[in-house]
C-alpha cells in the first residue's frame, strides 16, 4: 500500500516516487502526494514525471493515478511527481469551509461535495432555517477570525466509543489501520475526516452562499464559492 504523504502534510506538492504497479492508463506508487477522490472531495491531478494525471481514485487498498492515453510507465522507474498546487489549495480551502458550513448550520449532513471552485452540504432541516445572508455572515465571520485548524488521529476503538464524531460529510473515515483521522477547528467543529484542509480558517477567504436549493425532503443543498 503506498505510503499517503497528504495525510501528514496536505501542503506537500511534489517529491519523488516508484511506479509500483501498471495498469491501464494508470500507476501504483511507493508514495504519493495526490488526493484520491473520497469523502465527497475530488481527486488530484498533476504529473507524473513526462505524463499528466488526470484524476486519482482509490480501488481497494490502491490508489491509482490515472494517466493521459500514450503514458509509458515502467514498473520500478523512479519518478518526479507533482500535483496542481492551486486546484488543490482551493478543494482545501473550500473541504475546510464545508467544516464550518456544518457548523453554521445545525442539522443533520445528508451528503456533500467539493469541486475546485464550489462545494455543498445537503442538511435534512426545513427550507425556511436556511437564511442565505445569516449563513454567509456568520461562516465569513468564522474566516476572519482566523482559527488553527488541527488534525490529530484516534484509535479505532476511540471513535468506536464517540459515534458522534461521525458525520455523513466524511461518508466513511478511512479505517482498518488501527487508527482514524480527526479534524479540531478548535470552539468549531471536531469529526473524523481523511480530507486535505487548510492551516487556518483565515486562509479560506471570503466565502458566498451562491444558492439554497431543495433536492429532495431530506436533501437541502447549500452552496458554497469563493467570494469574487
Ligand atoms: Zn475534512
Amino acid at each position: 500500500m503506498a505510503e499517503l504523504l497528504f495525510r501528514e502534510d496536505a501542503y506537500l506538492a511534489a517529491c519523488e516516487a516508484t511506479v509500483v504497479g501498471v495498469h491501464e492508463n494508470a500507476v501504483e506508487l511507493d508514495r504519493t502526494v495526490f488526493y484520491p477522490l473520497g469523502g465527497g472531495q475530488a481527486g488530484d491531478t498533476g504529473r507524473i514525471g513526462p505524463w499528466r494525471v488526470l484524476d486519482t481514485r482509490k480501488s481497494g487498498e490502491s490508489v491509482l493515478h490515472l494517466l493521459e492515453p500514450g503514458a509509458t510507465p515502467q514498473i520500478g522507474t523512479k519518478l518526479p511527481i507533482e500535483i496542481d498546487w492551486e486546484r488543490r489549495h482551493r478543494l482545501m480551502r473550500l473541504h475546510t469551509a464545508l467544516h464550518l458550513l456544518g457548523a453554521v448550520v445545525k442539522a443533520p449532513v445528508t451528503g456533500g461535495r467539493i469541486a475546485d471552485d464550489k462545494a455543498h452540504l445537503d442538511f435534512d432541516i426545513e427550507m425556511e432555517k436556511l437564511v442565505k445572508d445569516a449563513i454567509e455572515e456568520q461562516l465569513n465571520q468564522l474566516v476572519i477570525s482566523g482559527v488553527e485548524t488541527k488534525p490529530r488521529w484516534i484509535t479505532d476503538a476511540e471513535l468506536d466509543a464517540r459515534p458522534e464524531l461521525v458525520k455523513t460529510m466524511s461518508v466513511a473515515p478511512p479505517r482498518g489501520e488501527g487508527r482514524v483521522r480527526l479534524l479540531e477547528i478548535p470552539g468549531v467543529d471536531l469529526q473524523a475526516c481523511g480530507g486535505t484542509h487548510v492551516k487556518n480558517t483565515a486562509e479560506i477567504g471570503k466565502l458566498a452562499v451562491a444558492r439554497i436549493r431543495s433536492e429532495g425532503k431530506r436533501n437541502k443543498r447549500v452552496t458554497l464559492t469563493f467570494a469574487s
